[in-house]
């Protein structure tokens, strides 16, 4: 018994990062065999071939061998790009739903496209899920030609794109799209009353691009749809209670200003001002919630750093960005605790009509495959949340990139000289330099220390992804210095020597040692720092790279704190012990850890969620569907319905019934969600030495969801009972059916509630610990 386990859980830690290639390799030399017929062969004969291909079922070997072949003539053909062995092993990959590993620059989007077109002959319906409309765009568009010698339809969504031209978008083979975009049209999907007005078809198969990019740091990211209510739901007695707290005495805040909570002062001043009650037991809950947001908007979020009032409106800041964030908006109750705290008219408030994360939106497709260049570093994520494995393909040409070592410095200011540097000595021959920060506001940083050192460079500061990609594609001509951050320009390939291919150009970059890629700290994982270095040394080009850090880095601080004594630093600041180097390492693995936890604890809260709006869906379908919305007014109020029937015809009375039915459904599902919100944050309040805030998340979830189906039919029946019919038909407003006037759709990428990122790196610094003990 005990070695059978032993055996399975060491099959199970020896098991390989990447799954065994000899299967795909093998059909490498008879996909090379079919290349001189097929390249003597019309066009029209290619799209023939192709549709011989077509099946309801999965390829034999013989046709993915015929595939293959003809995937590689149609780039050729088309791109004048003839697929590499190795592009083919990717597309081999995709096919087998697995996430392909290959670095930047070797061709993936050629890749995805035929293993795209793969699947679409197959009979399924692609999804290739970019990162940006931008990318989303422009690889359909580059694409296109292939895909037409090959007879698939193709086509791409982005935020402009009208309701008509996305059904006609969606009803091809395969639909470029923005992960936010094609998770936006779910949502409005699940929320129409007439079936027709849907306009994604049954997910079927999703290749995503950049996947540990969307698989892994975006999961939890929720996509949410917004719907404006009716204004006035703002505990003004509260803002003003919280209003008069004063830090110290009423309440207090951590040291890196996310977290703020009132004092055993404080609470009896708020419990007193509410009326004598306590906010602490179950009954307080709610009223809880609410003196936390406004503390939260009180204590924490500044005006005009956080974000400008302008127009008697509040306007978040980017912090990141740096700039007004137009589509963000807080989480709800925050809006409305900051315009209270600036004792401003409620906006246009939203409700949250309906949201879905990522991960959830992806777990939704039955076939996912990806592809990226840094797949390996997150492959056991991969394989707990999506049951995906990665497969390793070598560059078509050897990597020969210079990887230097760290060089690392006791303060920032230290590493900030040392930077400007290096920059100014690299850039003295030409070599083109491309600089890595973490983000807008050190860019920018940096460019002004440049510019006072006579350095002139260009600066990405995330005004829009199209404009980005001109900039960084010039990354590689010589005498160009580009500062960016990791994310800027992604997708975007850098040539060296500039974009226009100039030999004598790109001669001289390749002989002053190609693109110099310099990181101005390390990033939250290593994978981060990968992907930044991956910038040089493309397709076999030369390259180098070297990443500055401090030990004072937000990374250091936030991963080990307690940096070792006595580390010998030169005059310059610069700390060549190796401990130093140890200590970074091992700073990053925390934080890494740290958000890996994260992603668990929010899976666990979404997957209920997730679970229960899909068991909802499943009756809101049927509504939307079938008759049983009019059946079951029918039954209920036999005389009322016979009534209307008389006055109305079978069709609309049968669809009055519907709209009835999904308006409570869809206001009920909004409030649970809120409830649900309410309930986590209290938890969260409440629970912090707990062990288990989930099962009493779960406890209070289960039967509150459990009402919704029999209270929507209840209510339903209540307001076909008060419907009139006048002159101008169904008076369904007049009976209290209003759907929202308007709606609107965001991500929330920084939720300023999120105190579960320094709950999950206490416990993982925790845990080390002891371990080390
Ligand atoms: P990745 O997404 O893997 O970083 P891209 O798809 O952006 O790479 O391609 C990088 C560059 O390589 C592009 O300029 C593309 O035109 C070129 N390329 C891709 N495949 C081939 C090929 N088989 N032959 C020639 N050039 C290719
Ligand atoms: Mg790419």
């Amino acid at each position: 018994m005990r070695t059978r386990v032993g055996k399975r859980l060491r099959r199970i830690i020896e098991r390989p990062a990447s799954v065994e290639l000899t299967k795909y390799e093998k059909l490498l030399p008879a996909i090379g065999e079919r290349e001189d017929d097929l390249r003597d062969r019309s066009d029209d004969d290619l799209g023939r071939a192709a549709r011989e291909l077509r099946t309801d079922g999965d390829f034999s070997t013989e046709q993915l061998i015929e595939f293959c072949a003809l995937g590689r003539e149609a780039g050729r053909r088309a791109l004048g790009e003839r697929a590499f062995d190795v592009q083919m092993l990717g597309v081999m990959g995709l096919l087998s739903q697995h996430v392909v590993q290959m670095a930047t620059g070797e061709g993936k989007t050629l890749v995805g496209a035929l293993a795209a077109c793969g699947h679409a002959l197959q009979d399924k319906r692609v999804h290739l899920i970019s990162v940006n409309d931008y990318l989303a765009k422009r690889d359909a568009e580059w694409m296109r030609p292939v895909f037409e010698l090959l007879g698939v339809s193709v086509d791409w969504v982005e935020p402009a794109t009208t309701h008509a031209e996305r059904k006609d978008a969606y009803g091809c083979d395969v639909t470029y799209g923005a992960v936010s975009e094609i998770g936006f049209d779910m949502l409005r999907d699940r929320l129409v009353t007439k079936a027709d007005d849907r306009v994604l078809p049954r997910p079927e198969v999703a290749i995503v691009d950049e996947a540990d990019s969307v698989l892994v740091d975006e999961a939890r990211v929720p996509l949410v749809m917004a719907g404006s209510v009716d204004a006035g739901v703002v505990d003004e007695e509260v803002a003003k209670i919280v209003r008069r707290l004063r830090l110290g005495l009423h309440y207090e805040t951590d040291s890196d200003g996310k977290n703020a909570w009132l004092t055993p002062a404080g609470s009896s001043v708020v419990e007193k001002a509410l009326g004598g009650i306590d906010l602490y037991d179950e009954s307080g809950a709610e009223r809880l919630a609410a003196v936390n947001v406004a503390l939260h908007a009180h204590a924490l979020l500044a005006r005009d750093v956080d974000y400008l009032v302008r127009d008697g409106k509040v306007q978040l800041i980017n912090t990141s960005r740096g700039r007004v964030a137009e589509l963000q908006r807080w989480p709800d109750g925050l809006q409305a605790a900051v315009e209270a705290k600036e004792q401003l008219p409620p906006s246009d408030r939203g409700e949250v009509l309906d949201s879905i994360t990522v991960q959830a939106l992806i777990a939704r497709y039955p076939v996912v495959a990806g592809m990226t260049g840094t797949a390996v570093a997150v492959a056991e994520t991969l394989r707990e949340f999506y049951k995906l494995e990665v497969a390793v393909i070598p560059p078509n040409t050897p990597n020969i990139r210079v990887d230097e070592p760290d060089r690392i410095f006791t303060s920032p200011s230290q590493k900030l000289r040392a930077i400007v540097a290096e920059i100014s000595q690299v850039h003295e021959e030409g070599r083109p330099i491309l600089v890595g920060t973490q983000d807008v506001a050190e860019s920018e940083e940096l460019a002004e220390k440049l510019t006072k050192a006579g350095l002139t460079c260009t600066v990405l500061n995330a005004r829009n992804d199209a404009e980005e990609a001109e900039i960084i594609a010039e990354a590689g001509k010589p005498g160009t210095i580009t500062v960016s951050t990791q994310m800027a320009g992604r997708g975007t390939d850098i040539k060296l020597g500039g974009s226009a291919v100039d030999a004598a150009e790109r001669d001289k970059a390749v002989e002053l040692g190609g693109l110099y890629v310099i990181g101005t700290a390390r990033y939250p994982s290593s994978r981060l720092d990968d992907q930044l270095r991956g910038r040089a040394g493309r397709q076999g080009d030369p390259g180098g790279s070297v990443f500055f850090a401090s030990l004072e880095d937000d990374l250091v601080m936030a991963g080990a704190p307690d940096v070792p004594e006595g580390l010998a630093a030169d005059d310059d600041g610069e700390i060549t012990d190796p401990a130093a180097l140890r200590h970074l390492n091992h700073a990053q693995r925390v934080v890494e850890g740290a958000n890996q936890e994260i992603h668990r604890n929010t899976w666990r809260y979404t997957r209920l969620i997730e679970r229960q709006r899909s068991d909802l869906l499943t009756f809101r379908d049927e509504v939307l569907l079938t008759d049983t919305a009019a059946e079951h007014m029918r039954a209920e109020e036999r005389e009322r319905y016979d009534e209307l029937a008389e006055q109305l015809s079978e069709e609309t009375l049968a669809q009055m019934c519907r709209e009835i039915m999904l308006f409570h459904l869809d206001q009920l599902w909004s409030d649970h969600l809120a409830f649900l919100a309410d309930v986590r944050e209290s938890i969260h309040l409440r629970a912090l030495g707990k062990e288990t805030p989930i099962d009493e998340f779960h406890r209070a979830a289960i039967p509150e969801f459990h009402k919704i189906i029999n209270e929507a039919k209840d209510s339903a029946v209540k307001t076909f009972a008060d419907t009139e019919v006048t002159d101008d038909g169904v008076d369904l407003a007049g009976a209290g059916v209003k759907r929202p006037t308007s709606t609107w759709t965001y991500l929330v990428h920084d939720n300023p509630f999120d105190s579960d990122a320094e709950q999950a790196l206490k416990k993982i610094r925790g845990t080390l610990r002891k371990k080390r003990r």
